[in-house]
């Protein structure tokens, strides 16, 4: 990192808990590589603390701010504008210093956006599972309406948090686009048709590296490409099942980096080169070895 001095632009994580975050990783690297005096810290913020840490941010000159679990809803009412994006996905992760306040965007699902076009994964024109209906799934099912997507089925637990998502993003695009079922329900889907799933359940999750939400095989088949967002573990046993029946198997790390890449893009102006994000993302690797 440069010397911090006088001219240091402050940035930092605003959640609970921060300490495993890879942010501070991420955006230090960003400052150092494109030359910014820019300082990134976590900032734990307890329960009840979230409207004085917005506004000391501002008050002590902070330029950003990322938020994460569990205030990424919660701070939009402390926001002086939200992007239109964000105010669809119903979320923000990211704080951007404005006259007055902090403007709130989501880079967590055009950070995956960008993920999946540097994979190589088409959204426009395609058949898409969604595995899940909390927030992440919620954002993921807009993101694929804004892309083109032919059509998106939520897989969730719960039928009645997936049909709620299902009816909010049709009315949102204007058209019957999402559908909802229940996981045993895959066996519905019609025979021959090959499907893009991504994952955004929590199942999975590092110490639980060998759960997943569907098991059989036959799931797997209509798969051709398998996206997971969880990224600890590196590879996940949805992942495993994907690769075991020929599909493509990704996981969260590359979102992970976007959302970060564009933040910092959000805060100085600037934009990051692909050399730049991947020698970030080498860096991210190293901390899973
Ligand atoms: P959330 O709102 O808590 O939703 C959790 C989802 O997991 C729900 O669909 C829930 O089903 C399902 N689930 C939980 N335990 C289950 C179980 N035992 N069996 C079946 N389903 C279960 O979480 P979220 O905020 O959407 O986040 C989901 C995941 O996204 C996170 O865990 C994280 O791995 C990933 N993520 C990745 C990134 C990235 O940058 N790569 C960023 C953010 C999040 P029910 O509705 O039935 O309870």
């Amino acid at each position: 990192m440069k010397a911090i001095d006088g001219y240091t632009r402050t940035c930092g994580l605003i959640g609970n808990p921060v300490e495993h975050t890879l942010s501070p990783l991420i955006q230090n690297m960003l400052a150092e590589l494109t030359d910014q005096k820019l300082c990134y810290v976590p900032l734990r913020v307890e329960e009840g603390q979230l409207e004085a840490a917005v506004k000391g941010a501002y008050a002590l000159n902070f330029l950003g701010t990322n938020v994460t679990v569990p205030y990424k809803s919660d701070v939009i009412p402390f926001l002086q504008e939200i992007d239109p994006l964000a105010a669809k996905i119903g979320a923000v992760n990211t704080l951007v210093r404005m006259e007055g306040g902090f403007r709130g965007y989501n880079t967590d699902m055009p950070g995956l956006y960008r993920a999946l076009c540097a994979d190589g994964v088409r959204i426009e024109g395609e058949k898409v599972l969604v595995l899940g209906a909390g927030g992440v799934a919620r954002a993921v099912a807009v993101l694929l309406a804004e892309k083109g997507a032919a059509g998106v089925i939520l897989l969730n637990r719960t039928l009645e948090k997936a049909q709620r998502i299902a009816c909010e993003v049709n009315a949102m695009a204007g058209k019957e686009l999402v559908s909802a079922m229940e996981y045993g329900d895959y066996t519905k889907l019609p025979e021959g048709e090959r499907y893009l799933a991504i994952q955004a359940t929590s199942v999975g999750m590092h110490p639980h590296d060998d759960e997943v939400v569907l098991a059989d095989k036959a799931f797997y088949q209509k798969l051709h490409t398998g996206y997971d967002l969880i990224f600890n573990p590196a590879r996940t046993r949805f992942m495993e099942l994907v690769e075991e029946q020929g599909g493509r198997a990704m996981n969260g790390a590359k979102m992970l980096l976007y959302q970060g890449v564009i933040a910092y893009e959000l805060w100085t102006g600037s934009s990051v080169s692909d050399e730049y994000a991947n020698r970030v993302y080498a860096a991210m690797e190293e901390t899973w070895r």
